[in-house]
């Protein structure tokens, strides 16, 4: 019998992001008060409501107010909402979603198995799609623009607008990195068709396991998207489509209404972290930092940077306890699943830049200034 050849290989990621001093993975701290949480999921499992009960329609009324938006489904993944968002608006075979190639594989992978073909558009040099870059690839099969507000940085949603918008296609945006920012004083839940986000245990809001929500403003597609999540159901005996199971589990609605109530400390303290790591890093040779927009609040599900011999530095910081971790190293257009759609090295040249030069470094509201002081004296000692 032949062996498989691919394994479960979190197991050992958990192990290993465990072991170092400063480090992205802060979930210990983050739900030391997990009493409180575990005693409202007692309630659930005497009640029984897992599947949608009456936890996830409270949290989606709070998130949709958190996030600017008149609604809001609570799904099975952020995965699943991008996958779902796609199909609510009609997506299928031979259709054709513009998107970045400087994402999470989730981004694309929703647009491939909606059975849409990825056509990317490159980035500009704030990580985010560049809307110059949009225009000329609207084809008559493209079906929806997908911008991602990466690292929690909002794209520029008024140009993508306005080219979505002579086009008459919808603007789906991935926003797993971006529950609660704000673009030119709007949250972002509330722009283009829909948003979609993540409640994945390292996202700025997290649950005990996969869950994701969407936003609209379009009571239509909140409708359909009611009905994709949940089989298609009306109600109990009226199925309207033949649909999906992405529902919301209760008990991660339990844990994601508690951990509402402390979004905000979270954000701010991540804000703050970031600013601090700007001021300190800006006058390094080697460190190149982003442009920041005042108009624009980055909620920094990471905070990154340009660095000179990324690699080396990369490696004297982890031998020095510090988790600096590349997100990633290799932009979608040149990972082995895209081999099919024809793209190669040199097409997508700043995604390939920054990804050849990017560095994350921890900004969780548990880094401690100490820490960010280390971070930042083992940067400079590093290019002195
Ligand atoms: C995490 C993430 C997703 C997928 O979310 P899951 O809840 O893990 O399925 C999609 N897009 C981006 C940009 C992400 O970071």
């Amino acid at each position: 019998m032949a062996t498989t050849t691919i394994q479960n290989f979190l197991p050992e990621q958990y192990r290993q992001t465990g072991a170092l001093e400063v480090n992205h993975n802060y979930l210990p701290h983050q739900f030391a008060d997990h009493d409180v949480i575990l005693d409202k999921i007692r309630e659930v499992v005497v009640r029984g409501d897992f599947t949608l009960g009456a936890e996830v329609d409270k949290l989606e009324q709070e998130f949709a107010e958190l996030c600017g938006a008149a609604h809001a489904i609570g799904v099975g993944s952020g995965t699943d909402a991008l996958f779902l968002s796609l199909k609510a608006i009609g997506v299928d075979k031979g259709d054709e979603v513009i998107t970045t190639p400087f994402t999470f594989y989730a981004t694309v992978g929703a647009i491939v198995t909606a059975g849409a073909r990825p056509i990317f558009a490159d980035v500009g040099a704030d990580y985010n799609i560049d809307p110059d870059q949009i225009e000329a690839r609207i084809t008559p099969r493209t079906k929806a623009i997908m911008p991602v507000h990466w690292s929690g940085k909002p794209c520029d949603m008024a140009r993508i607008q306005a080219i979505a918008d002579r086009h008459g296609i919808p603007v789906i945006a991935d926003a797993c990195h971006a529950i609660r920012a704000t673009y030119k004083g709007h949250k972002v839940g509330g722009l283009g068709a829909i948003a979609c986000y993540s409640f994945h245990p390292l996202k700025n809001l997290n649950v005990w396991g996969d869950g994701g929500i969407i936003t609209t403003n379009v009571a239509e597609h909140a409708d359909r998207l009611r009905l994709l999540r949940n089989h298609g159901l009306a109600g109990r005996d009226e199925c309207r489509i033949f649909a999906y199971n992405s529902r919301l589990d209760t008990v991660q609605a339990v844990v994601a209404r508690h951990m509402l109530g402390k979004i905000e400390h979270i954000t701010r303290s991540r804000i703050a972290n970031a600013a601090y790591f700007d001021a300190h890093l800006r006058g390094i040779d080697g460190v190149t930092v982003p442009h920041r927009e005042p108009d624009i609040e980055q909620v920094y599900h990471l905070y990154m940077v340009l660095c000179e011999r990324r690699d080396e530095l990369q490696s004297h910081l982890v031998a020095h306890g510090i988790d600096a971790k590349v997100h990633y190293p290799t932009p979608m257009h040149l990972q082995p699943a895209a081999a099919d759609f024809g793209y190669s090295c040199g097409d997508f040249p700043m995604a390939e830049r920054i990804a050849a030069s990017t560095l994350s470094l921890p900004v969780h509201e548990f880094i401690t200034s100490a820490q960010q002081d280390r971070v930042i004296d083992l940067i400079r000692g590093f290019y002195a």
